[in-house]
């Protein structure tokens, strides 16, 4: 229970000011608090310059590193305008497992607007429970309201693993819930499982620029919190019949509080299919030497109705944008195709396109490390190459 010395309280605003739950006012020149709204965070405790404000948990409210006293899987289900991000399907078949090793139910979170149709759809894909929170609050994205909201419900059922999504939007939110719950917190995992002898969650990541993989658990901190990048896990299929428990929540009104107003959303127009939905993916290298011969890339993606990928030295050559790039810094893709042209295979590429069904390497060096990944592999230089398989596929398709 938070609790203010009202004698020494002098009204000044400052706890106010950093509750990010909207959970104290200054009324008649002392601090109130909406103890509906209070997390019991505690940073107006260490703001108050007075020392006019205690914080006493009760036996209810046990802190994080009470360990047996939080039970159940998480996963955090995302959508963007009533479209559910197919990393939550992916996050769903996971954390299935998980919840099974530990014997526990697996709950989704559902946070939007509108969006009571998709608790069924997400609940086919693995869940026990789905946990909706439909309030127009949601309807566009801000840290403060999914965080706060995802912050007072795991302080409500104190889940023992919480999981997302290392899109923007997770890698917005997730480590301020983190902080929030004084756990720790593993970004861009590529593999999770449950040690049995301690129900830790041992949480791998690629480290030092992806030359080794590191394990991390969270030992003496709850709930263990991790962020796993789209196309990593394979979906569940879907059941016809789903048996999970739909549950509405409410949540108090002073958390749907946001100091951020968004103003407006813009799609941003991209040629052909997006990277992380693309079934074929045709990615340059450096290897295709100059801007000019891009091209090349780009009229076979055509041709394929594949999506454009690049290596960060095409990027970083202005060949290709950003948002183009493939690998640990870039996007992580799974199509049924992937491509490489003139792009040597190197680790921090490789850790991006592991999940591809067939790999094909063209590259004028024989020892180049793609081709021992390759499903095929084309030795030869890719201004010759590429005119080739373009030609081709025209003769096929009767394209002059
Ligand atoms: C922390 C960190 C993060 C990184 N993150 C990423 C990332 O997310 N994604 C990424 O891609 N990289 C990343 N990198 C960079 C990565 O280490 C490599 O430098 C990069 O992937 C190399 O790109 P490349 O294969 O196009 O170029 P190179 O390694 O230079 O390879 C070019 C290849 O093209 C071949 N070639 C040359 N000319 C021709 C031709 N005419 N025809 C056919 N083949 C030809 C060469 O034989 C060579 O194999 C990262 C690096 C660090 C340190």
């Amino acid at each position: 229970m938070l609790e203010v010395n009202v004698d020494r309280c002098i009204g000044c605003g400052e706890c106010e000011e950093v509750c990010s739950f909207g959970a104290i006012a200054v009324e008649q020149d002392v601090a109130v608090v909406d103890y509906d709204s209070c997390t019991l965070c505690g940073t107006c405790v260490d703001t108050c310059p007075e020392d006019a404000l205690t914080l006493e948990r009760s036996d209810e409210v046990r802190d994080a590193t009470d360990l047996d006293t939080w039970r159940g899987v998480w996963v955090v289900a995302e959508q963007r305008d009533g479209k559910v991000a197919t990393v939550t399907y992916e996050l769903l078949g996971k954390a299935r497992g998980l919840a099974d090793d530990l014997r526990v139910p697996l709950t989704a979170i559902l946070m939007g607007h509108e969006i009571g149709d998709k608790a069924v759809d997400i609940a086919s894909h693995g869940a026990d429970r789905v946990l909706v929170v439909d309030h127009p609050a949601f309807a566009a994205f801000t840290d403060e309201v999914f965080g706060n909201t995802l912050v007072y419900l795991a302080r409500q059922e104190r889940p023992e693993i919480i999981l997302a999504g290392a899109t923007s939007m997770g890698r917005s939110f997730i480590p301020r819930v983190a902080t929030v719950l004084e756990t720790g917190l593993t970004a861009d995992c590529t593999e999770l499982s449950i040690r049995k002898d301690d129900r830790a969650l041992l949480q791998t990541r690629p480290a030092f620029g992806g030359n080794l993989l590191a394990t991390i658990v969270c030992p003496d901190h709850r709930p263990q919190m991790a962020t796993v990048r789209p196309h990593v896990f394979k979906a569940r299929p879907a059941t016809e019949n789903p048996t999970a428990e739909i549950i509405n929540v409410n949540i108090p009104e002073g958390l749907l509080k946001s100091r951020v107003r968004v103003v407006e959303s813009v799609q941003e127009l991209v040629e052909g299919p997006g990277l992380t939905e693309a079934e074929v993916i045709v990615t340059a290298g450096r290897g295709m030497e100059d801007k000019k011969n891009i091209a090349l890339v780009k009229e076979l993606a055509e041709l394929m109705g594949a999506g454009v990928g690049a290596s960060r030295a095409a990027t970083d050559a202005g060949w290709l944008p950003e948002r183009a790039q493939i690998g640990q810094t870039g996007v992580t893709v799974s199509p049924k195709l992937y491509i490489g042209c003139g792009v040597s295979g190197a680790i921090q590429h490789i850790v991006g396109i592991q999940g591809s069904e067939i790999i094909v390497a063209i590259n004028k060096d024989p020892d180049a490390p793609l081709f021992d990944l390759a499903t095929y592999g084309i030795v030869g230089d890719v201004k010759v190459i590429l005119p080739l398989l373009i030609k081709r596929i025209k003769k096929e398709r009767g394209i002059p």
